[in-house]
Formats: C-alpha cells, structure tokens, sequence
C-alpha cells in the first residue's frame, strides 16, 4: 500500500467504502422488500378469502358452494373447514398439511415436508350455519420468485456501481492533483537548472493546494532575493578587496624596481600601511556582519553610561574633524545609563560620527544630543554637510551601498550605516535618517534602557 500512488490509494479506498455502502443499501433493500413482500401476500390472501366466502350460501343447514368458488387462483389454495377444525370443502396444495389451530387475520408461515408456505387464516360467521374457517395457502417459492429477481438484479448491479465509483473517484483525484504535479515539475526544474526565478504560478485558488503553492512561489521569491543578495554581497565584498590589493601589489613592484633610498622605501611601506588597515577593517566588519547574520554574535550585556561614550568617542573625531575645519558640538544629559553591549554601542557612534564629519560641510558643524524619556535613550547626529537625495534614504541601510560613486580616498566601503542598524536592532532600539539635499542629514537612534531582547 506504501508504494502506491495517492491516486491509486484514494480510488481504493473510495472503491472500499462504496463496497461497504452499497451492500449495505442492498441488505436493507432485501430487509424491506421481504416485509413488503409478507405484507402484499397478507392482501391478497385476504382479498381472496374475501371474493370466496361470498360465494357460499347456507341452506337448509347445509352448505351451498357458487360455481364461483374458485378453490384455487393461481398458486393460491382456498378451502373451508368448520368450527371445530373439521375440512368442508376447497383445495389444499401438494404437500402441505393444514396445521391447526387457525389465527384470525394473521399471516402465518409454516413449513410443511421441507417446503414454506405463507397460510392466511380467516374466520367467518354465515348466517344460519354458525362459524366456519378459511384458510388461504401459497407457497413460499411461488412469492420469492419476483423477490429472487430482485437480488439478482442488485447484485449485478453492486459491482458495476463499485466500478462507476472507483473510476469517477480516480478521475476527480486525478484533477485535484493535477497541480500537485505542476509543483513538483516546477521544483524539478528549479533543482535541475538552478533557475529560481521559477514560479508555480497555480493563480488565484482557494483549496489547500493552492494555497501550498502560493506559499512555495513566496517562499521562492524569498530565495531568489536572499541569492541575489548574498551573490551581490560577494561581488561587493570583491570589489571592495580587490582595490587595496592591487595598490599594495603595485606599490610593492613599484619599491622592489625602484626604490633606492630607505625614505622612498619608507613611503611605499606606509602606504602599504593604509591599504592593509583598509583590508583589515573591512575584514572586520565583514566578519561581524557574516557572524551577525547567522545569529552567533553575542552581545556582552553590561550597563553602559552612553553619556560618556559619547564624549569618549566626539573626542576620538576631534582630529578628523578639525582636518575639515568641522567643529563637533555636543549637547549630552550626564550619565544616560542603558544596558547594552559597549563595543558595538561605541562602533554605532563611531560609524554615525565618522559619517557626519566625512560627509559634513568643510568648516561646518556637527551637533551630538543625547536625551531620554521613561523607557529610552535618544541620540540624534547633525550635520550641515551635502544631504542624500530623498530617493536614497532607504538604500543607504544596505550593505556596500555608497552614493557618491566616485568614492573619495576617505569614504569606506558602505558597510558603516548596515553595521549600525544591525547593532541598534540587537539591542530591541529602531534607527531613521532624515535628511534634505545641500542642507545636511539628521540620524536618530533610540535605545531602549532595560533589553528585552537579551
Ligand atoms: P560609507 O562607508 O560609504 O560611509 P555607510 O554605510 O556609512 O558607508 O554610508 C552609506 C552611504 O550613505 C554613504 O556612502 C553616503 O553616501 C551616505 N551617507 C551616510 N551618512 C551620511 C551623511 N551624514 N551625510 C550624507 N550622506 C551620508
């Protein structure tokens, strides 16, 4: 049974049950035609027994029989006895005793030298001689003969009604798992070409199937994304590599041909220097992100004075901003404390501020506040550098994603404002931009106080 198809397994079952049920349709069927049957008999016995006592006259004391009587119609037996059991007149048939005592107007069924019999007994007064008995005999046979017909015609027609139900069973199971097998054809050839902008495409359906397969294509729609990402993310993560690479590998050919003097040798390695910082951070982040991604980047839970932080690190960017004539200015409620992971806290800080000065206005300002209410801590950098275009604000969250595709020697790689969602996220908090062109950019983060999430 295992092996079989869910086709061939319900058609069998349905052939199974419809056994079951149409042999207990004709069973009750039988039951009902076999009381029918004693009932009809009980009728015309009776009307019989009717026509004939009719047909008898008394006279004189004595009996007097029309030539009417017929005695026997058909397979029936009519005769009279007297009161006390005693045979008058009539006919009995072949092999049938008539058995006393006689039961008023109830149909009796006795057996008689092997053979049944259905006997209909009535008792009469005639006017003038007293009480006088009719029996009415038919046998059992003569009555079945219509009733046997009967069951053969319904036990023909049991197995061809199990035949008609397994095959409209099969053909309906059949069309309801039609889309089953487009589904698997679909998965077959995703796996075969490993084309996933495949779709089962069953439309618009309300049974189970098509909600299974709506649920694939949606399903597949979430692979074919997440593919195209995790290959655009290796290609970025590439590309961004590739660049440092080759100018240390230039500059290393560059030194070994012609560099002479140990300061032309000292240039070429400090500036094989910046290139592999380049790398190693990069590799860094890349590392934390894969790590966050697959959920294995613990975060070291531990109160965290975020007021401090935020000073610790506006002053880290003192000298990078003064290299651009920027001046950071902060606006900080004392001892904002949250529980949180601090290194990642100081690398959100470092990545929003970072940003703010590398893409502020020459000789502008950038603006740090730090605030709370009940629940949170609120951080907010401003600054009055170039702004992003409204169309880019929501790309700006994505990884390697930069907008100013001629990057300078100071951008990063795009990975900073990914980096800083990610972190604001593990810890239960939310993060916007908002921004207008020319004018400069507002970041804003909250942070709740006690984590729910750890
Ligand atoms: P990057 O390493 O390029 O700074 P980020 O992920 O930190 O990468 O930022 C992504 C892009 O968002 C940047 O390339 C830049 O175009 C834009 N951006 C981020 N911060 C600012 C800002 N304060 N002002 C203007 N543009 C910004």
């Amino acid at each position: 049974m295992r092996r079989l198809s869910i086709k061939m397994r319900i058609t069998l079952w349905y052939a199974a049950v419809m056994t079951v049920t149409v042999a207990a349709a004709v069973a009750f069927l039988f039951y009902a035609s076999r009381k029918e049957m004693r009932s009809s008999t009980a009728y015309t016995l009776q009307d019989i027994l009717r026509e004939d006592f009719a047909q008898i006259d008394c006279e004189d004391g004595a009996l007097v029989f029309d030539e009417d009587f017929a005695g026997a119609q058909g397979d029936v037996s009519v005769s009279v006895f007297n009161a006390d059991g005693g045979f008058l007149y009539g006919k009995t048939p072949k092999g049938f005793a008539i058995a006393t005592p006689f039961a008023d107007g109830r149909l009796r069924e006795i057996v008689s030298y092997g053979t049944e019999w259905y006997v209909f007994d009535r008792m009469e007064a005639l006017d003038g001689y007293g009480s006088l008995w009719l029996p009415a005999v038919v046998s059992a046979d003569a009555v079945a003969k219509t009733y046997g017909s009967m069951l053969r015609k319904a036990l023909l027609l049991l197995p061809a009604l199990v035949l008609l139900s397994a095959v409209i069973g099969y053909l309906l199971t059949r069309r309801a798992l039609r889309p089953v097998r487009q589904i698997t054809a679909t998965a077959e050839q995703i796996g075969e070409s490993r084309d996933l902008t495949r779709r089962i495409a069953l439309g618009e359906g309300r049974d189970e199937v098509y909600v299974l397969s709506n649920t694939f294509d949606r399903m597949f729609d979430k692979l074919e994304e997440a593919f195209e990402k995790e290959k655009q993310f290796t290609a970025d993560a590439s590309h961004e590599l590739r660049t440092p690479t080759a100018v240390i590998l230039s500059t290393c050919e560059y030194a070994a041909a012609h560099a002479e003097t140990l300061s032309q040798a000292q240039s070429a390695i400090s500036s094989i220097q910046t290139q592999a910082q380049k790398m190693s951070a990069l590799l860094s982040q890349l590392l934390m992100l894969s790590r966050a991604d697959q959920g294995q980047e613990k975060l070291q839970w531990e109160p965290v004075d975020m007021s401090e932080l935020t000073e610790l690190v506006a002053e880290q960017e003192q000298e990078a901003a003064a290299a651009r004539g920027i001046v950071i200015h902060t606006q900080l409620e004392p001892h904002l404390l949250l529980l949180g992971d601090e290194t990642l806290l100081m690398r959100l800080l470092i990545n929003l501020l970072e940003n703010a000065v590398k893409y502020g206005q020459e000789n502008g300002i950038v603006h740090i506040a730090l605030t709370q209410d009940e629940d949170s801590v609120i951080g907010s950098i401003r600054d009055n550098g170039r702004g992003i275009a409204p169309e880019n604000l929501d790309r700006i969250w994505g990884r390697f994603y930069q907008e100013d595709a001629s990057r300078g020697e100071a951008s990063g790689c795009g990975l900073g404002l990914s980096m800083a969602k990610w972190i604001v996220e593990a810890h239960g908090g939310s993060i916007r931009a908002e921004s207008r062109l020319g004018e400069g950019s507002v970041f804003t983060f909250i942070l709740p106080k006690k984590n729910r999430i750890s």
